[in-house]
């Protein structure tokens, strides 16, 4: 077989076999087939699509790139979910998720990411812990998952390697945005990952990675489609992120934010109802939960009875972060040494928020970064953010900036009033939630 008939064969719109996906996948791998080439497959397939068959293929072959984690073997004897969320402004679901899913009796051995560009990462966020170890060995994860019912690190194993140069190779040549490229990136990770469910909290709006909302539903079926026909059953909820999630944005102040959540002191709406969503689906796709109802009902009960608290203790000193972490955040995580509020300098409704603005802000503090290796700064970020639909006067205030001097203040306070958009017009139609079964 030949690289280039494969990639003609694409270009012209044809469907690829089984083999030769595979072969073209195993090429992207030992780097027998040139970074040229894979460039013009990936822009092929951005310009030409693939089938479900195709997409299936492609995930299958990736995810068998490199190590198939068996929890079985590593001593889980129930069930392992694991959620991935496509990534917002604000997003800290995955660190109260985890816990209240564990505390509810599956096996959560969650695999995350840093933050790149805009959306935040939750490995930042748990970086912010002193001592707190997000790359413990492969034997450490499992231990922790089996006696606390959930884990959350970076990657430990050579998970999907394909992916890692085929995603590098995309990101510079423009076919990021390709709905079977990032169903099969995305997957084949996931795959690797040996679960037995799968939920994706997939968000449109202007702090999501994909904006419109039917983009988001397409990526969503194409995803439950191809996770389910690789035997791992997935179900996809669509959320809105025209607007941060929560209260707040930065890597130490959404840890806190996450901890009040889990011990009852504060919980922000939307993130409530997102994370019991995605909780009860998690619940019931596994078979905890009898369905989804009675998933709610387990995930609020874990909640309230403060055992969701318990297990995100337990795994925090269980990975070397400090044992008193939930009874005494504060004393732990790094604060800015300034804190004041942001103003409007306008009278009237939020009408709509850019929160992909609001994330830059984040990097813009170096919160945030534009490049992988780059260092973040865990204490700055914006707290008390104001909501769409919320009426503002003139000097009252749109957010608290906890930054490190006053020219980081004049700059974000530039940014955020142009990312809150306050005026009397209607608020912008963001498209309905849904699940995708
Ligand atoms: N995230 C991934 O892991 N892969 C993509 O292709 C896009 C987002």
């Amino acid at each position: 077989m030949l690289p280039q008939e494969i990639i003609r064969r694409k270009r012209e719109g044809d469907v690829l076999s089984d083999a030769e996906i595979a072969f073209f996948v195993k090429g992207i791998a030992d780097e027998s087939i040139t970074e040229g080439q894979v460039a013009a497959f990936a822009m092929s397939v951005f310009f030409n699509g693939m089938t479900m068959d195709e997409r299936a293929a492609l995930t299958r072959n990736m995810r068998d790139s490199g190590t198939v984690l068996d929890w079985k073997a590593l001593g889980l004897d129930g069930p392992v979910v694991d959620k991935h969320s496509t990534g917002g402004v604000g997003d800290k679901v995955s660190l109260m998720l985890g816990p209240i899913v564990g505390a509810c009796g599956a096996f959560v051995p969650m695999i995350s990411g840093r933050g790149l560009g805009h959306t935040g990462g939750t490995l930042d966020k748990f970086d912010s812990i002193p001592g707190y170890r997000t790359a413990p060995t492969l034997e450490e994860f499992a231990k922790v998952t089996r006696e606390v019912g959930c884990a959350i690190i970076g990657q430990t194993a050579d998970l999907a390697p394909a992916d890692k140069r085929f995603y590098g190779i995309r990101d510079v040549t423009a076919t990021v945005e390709s709905i079977p490229l990032i169903t099969a990136s995305i997957l084949s990770k996931k795959l690797a990952a040996g679960l037995d469910a799968l939920v994706m909290d997939v968000k449109f709006g202007s702090g999501a990675f994909m904006n419109e909302y039917d983009r988001a539903r397409e990526l969503a079926e194409s995803i439950t489609e191809v996770a389910t026909r690789n035997g791992v059953p997935t179900t996809a909820l669509l959320t809105d992120m025209e607007q941060v999630l929560g209260d707040t944005v930065g890597n130490a102040l959404e840890m806190h934010e996450a901890v009040d959540f889990l011990t009852g002191k504060h919980q922000e709406q939307r993130v409530y109802d997102v994370t019991m969503a995605l909780a009860a689906e998690m619940l019931s796709l596994t078979g905890v939960a009898g369905d989804v109802a009675e998933g709610l009902r387990m995930a609020s009960d874990a909640l309230t009875s403060g055992k969701a608290a318990e297990v995100f203790g337990k795994m925090v000193s269980a990975l070397g972060g400090p044992t008193d972490f939930i009874e005494n955040t504060a004393k732990h995580l790094e604060v800015a040494p300034m804190i004041k509020p942001i103003t409007s300098v306008k009278t009237g409704r939020v009408v709509s928020m850019d929160a992909r603005k609001v994330g830059l802000a984040l990097v813009a503090l170096k919160g945030g970064r534009t490049r992988a290796d780059q260092k973040i700064d865990f204490a700055v970020g914006f707290s008390d953010f104001i909501k769409v639909g919320q009426t503002v006067s003139a000097e009252s205030p749109l957010c608290t900036a906890h930054i490190r001097d006053q020219a980081q203040l004049d700059d974000v306070t530039a940014l955020l009033r142009d990312a809150i958009v306050i005026g009397d017009g209607e608020i912008a139609e963001t498209g309905s939630a849904a699940a995708v079964r």
